[in-house]
């Protein structure tokens, strides 16, 4: 018989297409994923209904192509959260089906397993606050908690004791891990303790094997279901709590549409289930730490202490304004008297490469990307200049291109250029290096890196964020963070929390297993709030301190923020196409007395980026409901041009 199946496809159209089947040919079900004709393409659409009769549809409706699973993959829930995500992100079903469905569009990180570190006790005794916090949490009927512990402290411990016990009762856990932090050792730990009752989604896994995960979890053969980000999703028919580790980390927002932060979607699956969400960090985003300051909309648990015989370490800040090299006298000191002492040292740097930044002297040129509006890093190693946004690569040049001057500078320095420092000032000890130019050649380099550092054959490691977080070495007693401030420098709100959130997480590296643990801060603005706080860790004033700035500038989380970025490679039509969508806009807005600033077109810090041009327009408001039906509006009769993109962003993350 002839019967009719409404399919999600991943374009921006947020409604279903209609396509005919023979049931006695093909078998389409609510929840398979089928190849139908778009257009004059074939795509990959998700079978949401299944109709005996034939819509009422003006046009000529064209059969499924085929079937490719055999049982469902999805069920309403997973749908109706998709419709849910639409509404919110300005995305479409079908884009959205793409990414929380394994064997769809690859969302972009799916947590990386190649840490090691495999230094784990089994039957730890919880600490009188870990098991209080355990307490607490189990002792609710549901809602949000947070997990508010310095770093080592033991929140690790904490999550899968309640995981543990959620699972005692029957439930369901999905816990979450920043891409970087989905390590080996927590992955052994939790096969250890879980046994075949837990699914870890990780990058490592093909298409396939991610369906037969996703459908373990589907048929509730599993009760843990560990991963990055679009683990959110997971499709866990009788979920009770889900847990998210460094919750203020930013890979839990999508950077590619549809757009959305895993935070809040667990914020609304844990809603509509009843149960709790359980969130924690050293460093919590400035949307916990204000929902904390309302204990009936969130717990806060207080870690206070290090676990295991570790003292936060004592953090010194080195004034590098007069000082010219890499190392300014105080971090040297240091580095010598403890490689001496046969402990080991990190040095952090978030800027990679070994310089980035031409410069002539006489005409004032200075060196970019001819795709991107940003400076060129030049690397040493294989003498290439290259563009950390879309990979371009050029000779370097020792000649002004303008004005054909020699008088031209490479300043600036990454950490290929630490590294040849480190070697140069302390050739008797064994240095390495870990960041995306290392690993990117091979990554098992990672692990190789980490366990010589941990067997103690190497005394001192160099890295960019990869060094930054989750790493537990106990023999580390300096941490040196090259220089504070390139964070800083940014033109975004959020620069000051995000330098903040990293320094404190650099510096807990420190001192784990004894109370000796130093930090050397080296900065060029040592008065700068972020860098003295973090210095202090004085953690509690400084979230405080800069939610009363947010609350005074009317930032988020005081307001909501929308960000619409469109780009073109043709300047002209994006800025044209910016400016009439501010304008229609800021019309709608006045018309219906909506409260919502409409700010731009302007262009975007960062002008352009793979060749395309980019204008912002910003959006405001104090009332987010108004925001939405103005964009829904204008958004519903704006026809976008063929060359340009719009990308809505709904609480963005960065602004540049
Ligand atoms: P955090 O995530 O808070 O930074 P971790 O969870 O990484 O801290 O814990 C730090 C270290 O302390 C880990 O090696 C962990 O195994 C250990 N640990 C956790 N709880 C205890 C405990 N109750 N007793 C002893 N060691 C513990
Ligand atoms: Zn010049
Ligand atoms: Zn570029």
């Amino acid at each position: 018989m002839l019967k009719y199946a409404k399919v999600a496809v991943p374009v921006p159209l947020k409604q279903e297409f209609t396509y005919s089947f023979d049931d006695g040919v093909l078998n389409v079900v609510p929840g398979i994923r089928v190849m139908v004709p778009f257009g004059r393409r074939e795509v990959q659409g998700y079978v949401v209904d299944v109709l005996d009769s034939r819509p009422d549809v003006g046009f000529e409706i064209k059969a499924v192509s085929k079937a490719i699973d055999k049982e469902p993959l999805f069920g309403k829930r997973e749908y109706e959260l998709a419709l849910w995500m639409e509404r919110f992100y300005f995305s479409s079903r079908g884009e959205i089906l793409d990414v929380m469905i394994p064997g769809g569009r690859r969302d972009s990180s799916f947590g990386a397993l190649d840490f090691g570190e495999p230094v784990f006790k089994k039957d730890v005794v919880l600490t009188a606050e870990q098991s209080g916090a355990v307490e607490t949490v189990m002792g609710a009927q549901s809602g949000l908690f947070y997990l508010f512990g310095v770093t080592g402290s033991g929140k690790t411990e904490v999550f899968l004791q309640c995981a543990e016990r959620v699972i005692a009762q029957g439930g369901q856990v999905i816990y979450l891990v920043p891409e970087i932090t989905l390590t080996h050792q927590l992955a052994v730990q939790v096969m250890e303790r879980f046994k075949n009752n837990v699914a870890i989604l990780h990058s490592g896994l093909t298409d396939s094997q991610r369906i037969a995960q996703w459908r373990r979890i589907k048929r509730s053969e599993v009760s843990l279901v560990i991963g990055a980000r679009s683990a959110v999703f997971a499709p866990c028919e009788n979920l009770r709590m889900i847990i998210i580790d460094e919750e203020h980390e930013n890979s839990y927002k999508s950077g590619n549409d549809p757009r959305y932060h895993a935070r809040q979607v667990a914020q609304k699956r844990i809603a509509d289930c009843h149960g709790k969400l359980l969130m924690g960090s050293a460093t919590p985003s400035l949307e916990a730490w204000h929902l904390m300051k309302d204990p009936s909309r969130m717990t806060r648990i207080d870690l206070t202490s290090r676990v295991g015989g570790g003292c936060m370490p004592k953090v010194e800040i080195a004034d590098m304004t007069h000082e010219d090299g890499i190392f300014g006298k105080t971090l040297q000191l240091e580095m010598a008297r403890t490689l001496g002492a046969g402990k080991q040292v990190i040095l952090f740097l978030n800027r990679r490469g070994y310089s980035y930044y031409f410069h002539c002297r006489s005409c004032g040129y200075e060196l970019k990307c001819p795709h991107c509006d940003v400076a060129m890093t030049y690397h040493k190693k294989t003498g290439t200049l290259k563009c950390h946004y879309c990979g371009y690569t050029q000779k370097p040049t020792r000649v002004c291109p303008v004005c054909g001057s020699l008088d031209v500078m490479y300043s600036g320095f990454g950490t290929e250029q630490v590294e040849q420092e480190v070697q140069r000032l302390f050739p008797q000890y064994r240095t390495a290096r870990l960041d995306t130019d290392v690993v990117s050649k091979d990554r098992k380099i990672i692990q190789k890196t980490l366990d010589e550092f941990r067997a103690g054959s190497l005394d001192i490691l160099i890295g960019t964020q990869m060094v930054a977080k989750g790493l537990n070495f106990p023999n580390v007693q300096l941490v040196g963070i090259v220089l504070a401030d390139s964070g800083l420098l940014v033109p975004d709100f959020r620069a000051e929390e995000r330098t903040f959130d990293l320094l404190v997480q650099v510096a807990g590296r420190s001192g784990r297993a004894d109370s000796n643990g130093r930090v050397v801060v080296q900065t060029r603005m040592k008065d700068n709030p972020a860098i003295v706080m973090a210095s202090k860790g004085e953690v509690e004033a400084f979230f405080d301190n800069e939610l009363k700035l947010r609350k005074d500038l009317g930032f988020p989380p005081f307001s909501r923020m929308v960000n619409l970025v469109v780009r073109s490679p043709k300047a002209s039509v994006a800025r044209a196409f910016a400016e009439s969508l501010a304008s229609e806009l800021r019309g709608k807005a006045a018309f219906f007395g909506f409260d919502v600033q409409v700010y731009g077109a302007n262009e975007c810090p960062i002008e352009k980026i793979r060749a395309n041009f980019r204008f912002q327009v910003l959006l405001r408001s104090f009332k987010p409901s108004d925001m939405l039906s103005l964009l829904e509006n204008v958004l519903s009769y704006t026809s976008v041009p063929s060359s340009v993109v719009l990308e809505i962003d709904v609480d963005p993350v960065d602004l540049l």
